[in-house]
C-alpha cells in the first residue's frame, strides 16, 4: 500500500533498525521503545489489523508467532518472559493501520494495560 508507513519501512523507503526478516515478515525496533527491548513484527503483505485476519492470511500470523518465539529464545528473553501486544482500531489505540505485533521484554510488565 503506497501511503502506508510500515509498507514504506518494509520496502526500505524509510530507514529502520532491522531485527529479523524473511519472505513473510519483517521485524524492527520501535522508534519509541516502551521497554528495554521493544520491536515490532509485521507481515510484508499489507493487512490492516487483527480485524482483517481471515482463513486466507492467517498462516502469516501463525508464522509471525513462530518467529517471535524463535527470536525470544535467541535474544534471551524467553526465560524471564515478555509481552506480545497488537492494538486494533481507534479504541485499541492503533496508530499505524498495518498489522503489527509489539514484542516487549527486559522489564516486569504491569497489568491491566492502560
Ligand atoms: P500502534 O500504536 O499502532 O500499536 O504502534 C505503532 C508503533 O509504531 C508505535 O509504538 C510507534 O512508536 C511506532 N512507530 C511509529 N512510527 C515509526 C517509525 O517511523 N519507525 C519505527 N521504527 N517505529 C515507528
Ligand atoms: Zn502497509
Amino acid at each position: 500500500m503506497s501511503d502506508c508507513l510500515f509498507c514504506k519501512i518494509i520496502a526500505g523507503e524509510i530507514p529502520s533498525s532491522k531485527v529479523y526478516e524473511d519472505d513473510l515478515c519483517y521485524a524492527f525496533h520501535d522508534i519509541s521503545p516502551q521497554a528495554p527491548t521493544h520491536f515490532l513484527v509485521v507481515p510484508k503483505e499489507h493487512i490492516q489489523s487483527v480485524s482483517a485476519v481471515n482463513d486466507e492470511n492467517a498462516r502469516i500470523v501463525g508464522h509471525i508467532f513462530a518467529v517471535i518465539a524463535k527470536l525470544a529464545d535467541e535474544l534471551g528473553f524467553a526465560g524471564p518472559g515478555y509481552r506480545v501486544v497488537s492494538n486494533i482500531g481507534q479504541a485499541g489505540q492503533q496508530t499505524v493501520p498495518h498489522l503489527h505485533f509489539h514484542v516487549l521484554a527486559g522489564r516486569d510488565m504491569t497489568w491491566p494495560p492502560g
